[in-house]
């Protein structure tokens, strides 16, 4: 069964659009011609296969460049999941006007599920390097679809997750990673008459509500578990669970897996108290306890901060802490 999950722009309010989520990942199988007429390739990795459409439309991208694209995302979820969460997606890439990736939409399938995504005529290879939203939507492949009162789940795994698992691929600075959260996850704070996040369907608790439960979550795994485990162990253990877009879960069964996963209960007792009543936190005192510091347009890392090593495994794994395995993509065009 499909489920429906709401794209956005990180930073841009503005930007909401319509998105349903799926993922991607593998070896080149075959290089199509131009960019500029139809074309249909696929990748395969383990046991899983991308079959990748591009409607025809005049784009400055070569087909190699989105590829390479299709591969950044790719390899971002993998390395987060630790493996493709699907069997087989169909990927849709739709030609459209102006510059920029311009929303997508995920949908579970039989199989798998699919992908719709938009991208400018005008875009440029930097920006596909520099795009998150593909990865959101793979992202939205790796946990299972719930009912719609729950829809920020789907959301804030996405929203959360995907600078993760882009830093984790070498694809996005560590620092930069920060900053972006530090910059936008207040937006997922209970606004004046908040009545949880069950009950409170707006953009900004929906996105960054969701994503602030993830947030919270992972850092309270890390702290039980003397920082041996994190969010993506809980999600690993929800994904194979079997709980991937294709199934239909209720909220409490995923949560109650990846608690077990992680042998703490977190994302139960969490949700508790955040579903169905404002549940403030002071983000100020977080980030100055992880160690991550405001400086102009970046963040500067506090070493000597009490919570510095947990920083590190949220944003490297418990496994390594130790930084990215690749330097961050230099797109060249
Ligand atoms: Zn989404």
């Amino acid at each position: 069964m499909a489920s429906l999950h709401v794209g956005l722009s990180r930073a841009n309010l503005a930007l909401v659009r319509a998105t349903l989520c799926t993922c991607l990942c593998g070896l080149l199988l075959a290089m199509p011609s131009s960019s500029a007429d139809e074309m249909d390739t696929s990748y395969s990795i383990g046991a899983s296969r991308i079959d990748i459409h591009v409607d025809p439309g005049p784009l400055q991208v070569s087909s190699q460049d989105l590829m390479q694209w299709v591969h950044w995302a790719a390899d971002s979820v993998t390395a987060y999941f630790g493996r493709y969460p699907v069997p087989e997606v169909r990927l849709r890439i739709i030609p459209t006007s102006g510059r920029g990736v311009r929303g997508g939409r995920t949908f579970g399938e039989k199989q798998g599920g699919s992908i719709r995504i938009h991208i400018g005529g005008e875009t440029i290879l930097a920006g596909l390097a520099n795009d998150w939203m593909l990865t959101h939507e793979m992202v939205h492949l790796g946990f299972p679809s719930v009912p719609e009162e729950h829809h920020w789940i789907e959301e804030g795994l996405a929203t959360y997750v995907e600078p993760i698992a882009r830093v984790r691929a070498g694809h996005l600075d560590a620092q930069q990673m920060w900053f972006e959260l530090t910059r936008d996850l207040h937006q997922g704070l209970p606004q004046e008459d908040d009545r949880g996040l069950d009950h409170t369907h707006t953009w900004a608790r929906t996105y960054w509500g969701g994503a602030l439960f993830c947030f919270l979550a992972d850092l309270q795994i890390h702290q039980q578990t003397s920082n041996q485990k994190g969010l993506d162990d809980a999600l690993r253990g929800i994904l194979n669970a079997g709980g991937d877009i294709r199934q239909d879960w209720t909220l409490t069964d995923a949560l109650r897996t990846g608690d077990e996963a992680v042998g703490v209960r977190v994302l139960l007792p969490l949700y508790e108290k955040m579903k169905d009543q404002p549940y403030d936190v002071d983000l100020g005192a977080v980030w100055k306890a992880l160690g991550v510091e405001p400086s102009g347009d970046t963040v500067q890392f506090v070493d000597s901060a009490p919570m510095a090593r947990i920083r590190e495994a949220m944003t490297y794994g418990s496994a390594g802490a130790r930084g990215p395995t690749k330097a961050p993509a230099t797109p060249k065009g």
